[in-house]
């Protein structure tokens, strides 16, 4: 039996696999650029961040209906259970659809349909994060916010995600008071390949809660001290770290020295599909290359929970840290 844990960050979209996209892209017409899963699965070893960007969003093209958001979903949950994760809180990015003439009905419809059905099904329990690419415009995710409105139910917060450097989070700054006048959480990505300030910046001006990736707040000891007295969660991502090159291997990844200085780390996978394995297996290749013990792996996982948007459900999260207390390693 796995370790019981929570994953905070991870993209829907990013556990596309290529049998599911072959499975979509029949099912609907559309014609993918590759001959088979084979050759597909040789395209997801892509080597930098464009060329990961530029097939995550090629491969979206098979998401039509609401039933593919929910096969899509099921298909995340299904390997998710089966890695020990007792509660997701899952991203998605509405823009990258709108624009292709996809409605955020049938995006949120759909995956609500495999959401509302997890704890059931699965034993998982969901809550949906609508991310803005801040690659696009401010208007542009203000746009975003108002076509959630009629879904606003079924969101729990909203995220900030895509390529990060030349897109501080002050230029969000507006879209963010709106979503928290409205009651939304807020997270964001920073410091993956930004600088520290943005990370700051995160804090300070759209209030966020939780901080995405946060790697680089390394750099600066101050920040580090901040981030361990307010106990800001970072969601670390060690495998797509290694993918994307923000770290060369993975016995560099530094969350031993981010565990060691205090901070609120959690592990998960970001987006599976492409970076190498979901977060059990994340769980596993950290442990193993960062030679961290058992009680350290057990910190991760009661991490999670802690930091989980679980607030409206206090007794749902003791049961899941009692779990994590309880949990015997093989
Ligand atoms: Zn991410």
């Amino acid at each position: 039996m796995p370790l019981p844990k929570a994953e905070l960050h991870l993209h829907v979209e990013g556990t596309l696999e290529p049998e599911l996209a072959f499975e979509l892209a029949a099912r609907n017409g559309v014609t993918l650029p590759y001959a088979d899963t084979e050759e597909l699965r040789k395209a997801y070893l892509f080597d930098d961040l464009q060329s990961f960007l530029n097939l995550y969003y090629e491969l979206m093209a098979v998401l039509r209906t609401e039933q593919d958001f929910a096969d899509l979903a099921d298909a995340y949950l299904t390997r998710a259970a089966a890695q020990g994760v007792r509660h997701a809180e899952i991203f998605f990015d509405p823009q990258a659809h709108l624009a292709r003439g996809v409605g955020m009905g049938t995006v949120v419809e759909g995956l609500s349909r495999a959401l509302s059905r997890s704890e059931r099904t699965h034993g998982v329990s969901t809550q949906l994060i609508m991310c803005f690419l801040r690659d696009e415009s401010a208007e542009s995710a203000m746009e975003t916010l108002e076509a959630a409105r009629p879904y606003l139910d079924r969101i729990v917060g909203i995220g900030l995600d895509s390529a990060e450097v030349g897109h501080p989070p002050a230029k969000f700054r507006e879209v963010y008071e709106a979503a928290a006048a409205l009651g939304l959480r807020r997270v964001a990505h920073a410091g993956e390949e930004g600088p520290p300030a943005y990370i700051t910046e995160a804090l300070d001006v759209l209030g966020v809660e939780r901080v995405d990736h946060g790697l680089r707040c390394m750099e600066d000891p101050e920040l580090v001290e901040r981030l361990v007295r307010e106990r800001v969660p970072l969601t670390l991502c060690p495998l797509s770290n290694v993918r994307l090159r923000a770290v060369d291997v993975l016995e560099d990844h530094p969350l031993p020295a981010m565990l060691e200085a205090g901070l609120l780390c959690t592990v998960n996978s970001d987006d599976p599909a492409y970076f190498g394995g979901y977060v059990g297996d994340t769980f596993h290749a950290v442990r193993e290359a960062l030679g961290l013990d058992r009680e350290r792996m057990r910190d991760l996982a009661r991490n999670s929970f802690e930091a989980s948007f679980l607030d409206h459900d206090e007794e749902r999260r003791a049961r899941y840290l009692a779990e994590v207390e309880a949990y015997e390693f093989g």
